[in-house]
């Protein structure tokens, strides 16, 4: 089992990071456009939004938690809408990423912790991400994947087996729920989820409980359904589910970024109706913060 009960903080959303202070970004004028591409098919080069170093969240101990560029998803509540667009990310190569990983290994080795993956969705970007769990693992250090699971299907089984832990994001338990919070189907993140037991691989499900849009008693119990079948699939799997009470934080980034934020009146959910919500999952068997 991972870290116990003690260090959690549970996590409101995560918000992505301020910057890349400390990697070396590519300057995009000295390699021609076909030259960049090249890189970025090779997963030498990838679009990063920007990194930090965080503690009791994105996985456990202390924490490189690095943000990518790109997401095929439209949540209502992004977090991150920042980080939508590829196009918008840094340059960076794997190389100086791993550079950065090298520097905290004590870190990581004397809190449990080690690199988290996140975005946007890091499978957008599946042959810069296999490079950089390759090359983490290679450091010995302890990897996770922060992910919707929509893309799924990108991720290698070679990427699968150097990857420790997936934070997989259950965003609704049924197809219409999930289409009308991300504009995408449902399937791919139940059969990546299924996937991801069968390999072997720990999962800790996440789910943003928002008012008015995911809170249905029958979404929350289709939602907890799912993570006890990919349980079911194999015991030990899903060493926790965090349920993750939707916040206001990323209103103004919306706004700063000219997009309609639908969601602007929308409170966050007492703490009795979270806590309500997790005992459904807990009546699962499963672990739940
Ligand atoms: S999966 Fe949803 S919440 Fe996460 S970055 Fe993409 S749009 Fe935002």
């Amino acid at each position: 089992m991972t870290a116990g009960p003690a260090v959690l903080d549970t996590p409101s959303r995560r918000r992505a990071g301020a910057g890349l202070r400390g990697i070396a970004t590519v300057d995009a004028q000295e390699v021609d456009r076909s030259a960049r591409l090249a890189q970025m098919r090779s997963g030498e080069l990838g679009s990063v939004h920007s990194w930090e170093l965080v503690t009791a969240v994105d996985g456990p101990g202390t924490r490189l938690t690095v943000f990518l560029s790109g997401c095929p998803l439209r949540c209502l509540y992004c977090h991150n809408p920042d980080t939508l667009a590829m196009k918008d990310g840094e340059p960076v190569l794997a190389e100086d990423l791993l550079a950065r990983v090298a520097r905290y290994r004590r870190v990581f080795a004397a809190t449990g912790g080690g690199l988290t993956l996140s975005g946007g969705e890091v499978l957008m970007q599946p042959a810069f991400a296999a490079r950089v769990l390759r090359g983490a693992k290679r450091l010995g250090v302890h990897t996770t994947l922060d992910t919707s699971g929509f893309l799924g299907a990108n991720a290698t089984d070679a990427m699968l087996d150097d990857t420790d832990l997936v934070l997989l994001d259950i965003k609704a338990g049924d197809e219409e729920t999930y289409r009308r919070v991300t504009g995408r189907s449902l399937a791919p993140t139940l059969r990546f989820g299924r996937r991801l037991a069968e390999r072997q691989v720990k999962v800790w499900v996440r789910f943003v409980l928002v008012p008015g849009l995911t809170d249905d008693p029958a979404n929350v119990a289709a939602v907890a359904s799912h993570a006890a079948r990919i349980e079911a699939v194999r015991p030990g799997t899903v060493e926790r589910v965090e349920v993750l009470p939707f916040h206001q934080m990323a209103r103004d980034k919306w706004a700063e970024l000219g997009r309609t934020y639908e969601l602007g009146d929308t409170p966050p959910p007492t703490p009795a109706a979270t806590e309500a919500v997790r005992d459904v999952f807990r009546a699962h068997g499963l672990t739940t913060y």
